[in-house]
């Protein structure tokens, strides 16, 4: 486990430009300014062909909760992108991410190519909705633009809750724990334990076609909490406290703190400053008081929220007993489109982008009325869409 503040000192950093104040009237867009995007699901990158005129930019890749295959929706997982020039900076990487981030442009779509700009890759949480399509970056990445860096890829994100997550009062017996050894395992352990599972993939092409070690292409580091701070992920997992710088280079600082997801810690949300602006992701939260002092005067902040009512519709009533603890889950651990739109003004952000859309099959009508509690911009956001940060290039 390391601190990548400690790996970067020395690097040169620009100066840092808050965005404050809310923009005026409650109004619900397509996109910010002038990058307009569609409101269909289907990929269309070209409509977003207005963000390319800012230096910074939001890319949303996959906009869907949890798992992708049922439903009306094609939303891909959840998985974001804040671009900075060249630099991509990822978030997450749910299901079809690596498609999304080609659509998107962000890479050459050519064999060989596509991730020469990714720079990092922040994860907010150990679920798999989160993480599903990580081992396209560990076991794929090197034939697809990695080996061409100067640097590894910086991947930041937790480390191990430290202690299995309490059984449920529902379960009417205690099932088999998996991996006893080591069974709440951190992006690092995980990362390690994906190699192991590819082994026979990896050392053919390492020893047959003499691709490199991902080892060389990809550095994982663990967020180690600010010292002092002491959780019980059992009683609180997201205690109050100030947001801590977790990665910085010369185009962004990034800042993360505790979110309100249980059983899970630690769970992230993240705030990328740029010279353009800021852009604030929530991860997945419940209403989060260390999300909004995290989110203050952002210029956007992507968060996620879930419908009550899709919840409600979920199982018949009275519900089984595990099918409750899904439920107690769903509403104890995300936020409501009732809650959202508080979350947004409370930060004084000027814009609120809904994703990890749960359902991701519900209308958009639906959605816009988390923009009665929220006097800025609202976006529902959409696979592949862009907006841009600041103010255009000159
Ligand atoms: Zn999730
Ligand atoms: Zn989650």
């Amino acid at each position: 486990m390391c601190d990548v503040i400690a790996q970067i000192n020395g690097a040169s950093r620009r100066s840092f430009l808050g965005a404050a104040g809310l923009a005026s009237g409650a109004t619900l867009v397509a996109a910010l300014g002038a990058s307009a995007a569609s409101a269909s699901t289907a990929p269309e990158p070209a409509s977003n062909a207005a963000a390319q005129h800012f230096r910074t930019r939001l890319a949303l890749l996959g906009t869907a909760a949890g798992r992708t295959f049922w439903g009306g929706s094609e939303r891909q997982g959840i998985s974001s992108a804040v671009v900075v020039g060249d630099a991509v900076y990822l978030v997450d990487c749910g299901d079809g991410w690596a498609r999304r981030y080609l659509q998107a442009g962000l890479g050459e779509r050519t064999e060989f190519h596509g991730l020469e700009q990714l720079e990092g890759v922040f994860v907010t949480h150990m679920h798999s909705d989160h993480l599903i399509d990580y081992p396209s970056l560990l076991i794929f990445g090197s034939t697809d633009g990695l080996a061409a860096r100067q640097n590894p890829v910086e991947v930041i994100g937790p480390g191990s809750r430290g202690k299995l997550v309490p059984l449920s009062e529902n379960a009417k017996s205690t099932p088999p724990v998996i991996n006893p050894e080591n069974p709440t395992p951190g992006i690092a352990d995980m990362t390690e334990y994906l190699y192991q599972a590819y082994a026979s993939d990896l050392n053919d092409n390492m020893r047959d076609s003499l691709k490199p070690d991902p080892h060389t292409l990809i550095h994982v580091n663990e967020i180690t909490l600010p010292s002092g701070l002491v959780v019980d992920p059992d009683v609180d997992p997201a205690p109050p406290m100030e947001p801590f710088v977790v990665f910085e280079d010369d185009n962004v600082r990034v800042s993360a703190t505790l979110v309100k997801h249980p059983p899970v810690f630690p769970a992230f949300g993240y705030r990328f400053d740029t010279a353009d602006g800021s852009v604030v992701f929530s991860g997945d939260t419940a209403f989060s008081d260390n999300l909004i002092r995290l989110a203050q005067g952002a210029d956007i902040l992507v968060h996620e929220v879930i419908d009550p009512q899709w919840v409600e519709s979920l199982f018949p009533s009275p519900p089984a007993p595990a099918q409750q603890a899904k439920i107690h889950h769903l509403i104890n651990s995300h936020t409501s489109i009732e809650e959202v739109g508080d979350v947004a003004e409370r930060a004084g952000v000027k814009t609120l982008v809904l994703s990890h859309l749960a359902p991701a099959d519900n209308p958009k009508s639906r959605w816009a009325e988390a923009g009665r509690r929220f006097s800025g911009k609202l976006v529902v956001g959409e696979d592949l869409m862009q907006l841009g940060v600041g103010s255009r290039k000159r």
